[in-house]
């Protein structure tokens, strides 16, 4: 037995389990309770729901509201435009299902206190974009959060969810979760009859652009540590598109957005010498992928692509015109409120820098990439669709479960449903949720079964990283330095450097191939072998321990993607060097990917692109 696994252990027992309190899982536990007013309800969250998740700071916009009541879209344009931006690739069922559903969702957060703009003209909401809605939504995630409060028979914040626990009566079953309180160190056995993982995306396991001091300084929230991919992963749960990571267009050291300022206030971009660059760069990238540059809008990946082709040609650096816009007090004011509402830091950088957006036209530059599956990507795990709608192929159960059966997701969790943003995960978990409650029925009261064994080796696991730290901390040299073990913060510089210089970061302008790929894949052999001897001297140190080692399974998921693909789809996301040009025929196909973790093997595969839309 370990020092530390004689912590305390404290046993929930519960049907639905909600892991992540985020949007989607905020909308997993209020729609659980809705269709099971009898189930026992528990959300468990590392943070603390009121305020956590990508959402946290608040939006300025809602990006995914169809206005169906208003005939302004139906679910079938939003499934075009998610296609359309995705180069080709998206499950269009579970697209469907979410863009049927997410205006009651919208509905009921303004019914809850959601301030969302009006139009004065036409009494609608107020439109940023086509898809977007513009909201006050500094308490966006508060009022979300109560709704989930009040729905759940228990909130659990702050423990970290670590592994899911397997059924020793059923193979591929779920049986519940474990984790730890990371304020009192204590240890949680969540007993469930089905878990929706709603637990987030990846930011840091690519090298940010900022490092040092200003390692915090992402696009995507620090927390977001890809537990939403290594728990199913490990669970044995199949996985597609991971290698449609996402770079974004930003403006630059503040990631501040910029869908405002093209859309409302009709901003645009220029070279260092003020001149257009995306019609230079239409022929080359044609060559590379076709019709996809001629499509409207123009996908996210190929506006990324000519501003990296334009910099690589030496007119760097790109600016965005703002000095225009802002001479118009009201476009000014909404400028700044902009930030103000979701990313005061680049308001704060912006005054660092002295930069007044009304003199001086600021820069843009594209970020390292993240794994997410609601923006304009779509990672995540292989889900169910849902009955009315999906193809036979895409149905094995019930409505977004994984191949894993009990184990539901929503959110950043599933893959290939691009464009859900905020209310459309929201949206997800309430399907996810409505679905688990059935699948939950009809378990007729049968109990998955997790032992003690299985339980008291994973307590023995998960503390372990304090074991190493308290046996090998003598022998530190230089502070930090020590022959035993490795410091989470060690260990995460290491995976973001092997990923920025093999698998296609920022160091190598987003550039990879065969030979860097499998080059990557050795080291981060390497680095997991180390993650045995990761060092926490206490319970923070305990919680970057195990989010690295889900960014690190993550990580070797993303890689063995990538290598699989071998085209390069979405250029200004990645390039494979060897395979430039996107390829139709024979790549038209979802990647899909299950990990064995008894043999450490990776079972990759292909599934069929159904278009159910024309
Ligand atoms: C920078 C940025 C800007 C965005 N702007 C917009 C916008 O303007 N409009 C819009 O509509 N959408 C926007 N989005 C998208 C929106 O935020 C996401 O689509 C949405 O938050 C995804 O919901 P989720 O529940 O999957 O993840 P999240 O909302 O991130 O929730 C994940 C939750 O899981 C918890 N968690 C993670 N790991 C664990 C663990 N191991 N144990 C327990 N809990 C865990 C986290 O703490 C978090 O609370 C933006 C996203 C980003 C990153």
């Amino acid at each position: 037995m370990g020092l530390f696994s004689t912590r305390k252990t404290n046993y929930v027992d519960c049907d639905i389990l909600v892991v992540g309190g985020g949007m989607a899982g905020c909308g997993a536990t209020y729609e659980s309770r809705y269709w099971g007013r009898d189930l026992n309800i528990v959300c468990v969250e590392k943070a603390n729901i009121e305020r956590s998740g990508a959402v946290a700071q608040g939006l300025y916009a809602i990006n995914c509201y169809m206005g169906m009541h208003w005939d302004e879209n139906q679910p079938e344009d939003h499934v075009r435009y998610a296609r359309n931006d995705l180069m080709g690739l998206v499950r269009e069922d579970l697209g469907y299902d979410i863009a049927r559903h997410v205006d009651s969702t919208v509905h009921m957060f303004e019914e809850w206190g959601l301030p969302i703009m009006k139009d004065p003209e036409t009494g609608r909401y107020q439109r940023e974009g086509k898809w977007q809605i513009m909201i006050h939504g500094e308490s966006y995630k508060p009022i979300v959060a109560e709704a989930a409060r009040k729905a759940a028979s228990e909130v659990y914040n702050r423990i970290m969810v670590t592994h899911l626990l397997m059924d020793d009566t059923k193979p591929n079953r779920v049986a519940g979760a474990v984790g730890f309180s990371v304020r009192d160190g204590e240890f949680y056995v969540f007993r469930a009859k089905a878990v929706i993982v709603c637990a987030g995306g990846a930011s840091h396991i690519f090298k940010p652009r900022a490092v040092g001091e200003g390692m915090g300084r992402t696009w995507y929230a620090p927390w977001s540590s890809a537990s939403a991919y290594g728990l199913p992963i490990l669970a044995g749960a199949k996985m597609t598109q991971m290698e449609n990571r996402i770079v974004l267009t930003r403006f630059k050291d503040g990631y501040g957005p910029v869908g405002a300022y093209f859309l409302h206030l009709k901003t645009y971009t220029e070279n260092a010498y003020g001149e257009p660059y995306e019609p230079t760069w239409y022929e080359a990238t044609k060559e590379l992928v076709g019709d996809y540059v001629d499509r409207h809008p123009v996908p996210t990946c190929l506006r990324n692509h000519a501003l990296l082709e334009e910099v690589k040609a030496g007119r760097g650096p790109i600016r965005m015109v703002t000095k225009e816009a802002f001479q118009d007090p009201h476009k000014e004011t909404v400028g700044w409120e902009n930030f103000l509402g979701m990313t005061i830091g680049q308001a704060v950088v912006w005054a660092s820098q002295n930069i007044d957006p009304k003199e001086i036209n600021p820069e843009l530059t594209t970020s390292e990439p993240y794994v997410m599956g609601s923006h304009a990507t779509c990672s995540g795990a292989w889900a169910s669709g849902p009955e009315d709608y999906a193809p036979d192929d895409y149905q094995w159960g019930y409505n977004r479960m994984m191949t894993v059966d009990g184990l539901f997701g929503a959110g950043d969790t599933i893959g290939g449903t691009a464009h859900k943003f905020s209310s459309g995960s929201f949206a997800e978990g309430r399907i996810a949720a409505k679905a688990a409650v059935r699948y939950v029925t009809d378990l007729k009261g049968q109990q998955p079964q997790a032992n003690e064994a299985q339980i008291d080796g994973l307590k023995e696991t998960v503390y372990k990283p304090l074991d190493n730290y308290q046996v090998g901390r003598n022998e530190i040299v230089a502070g930090t330095v020590s022959p035993s073990y490795i410091s989470p913060l060690q260990g995460l510089q290491r995976l973001e450097k092997i990923m920025d210089e093999y698998v296609g970061g920022t160091s190598t302008f987003y550039m990879t191939n065969e030979p860097m790929l499998k080059k990557g894949l050795e080291n981060l052999m390497w680095l997991k072998e180390d993650l045995d001897h990761i060092g926490a001297e206490d319970l923070h140190q305990l919680q970057r321990a195990w989010e690295l080692s889900h960014r690190v399974i993550t990580s070797e998921c993303v890689t063995q993607h990538t290598l699989f693909r071998k085209e390069t789809r979405w250029p200004g996301y990645y390039y494979r060097g060897d395979f430039m040009k996107l390829d139709d025929k024979d790549w038209h196909v979802f990647t899909g990917s299950q990990y064995d973790r008894n043999t450490g093997e990776w079972e990759m595969s292909t599934m069929p692109v159904h278009h159910i839309i024309d």
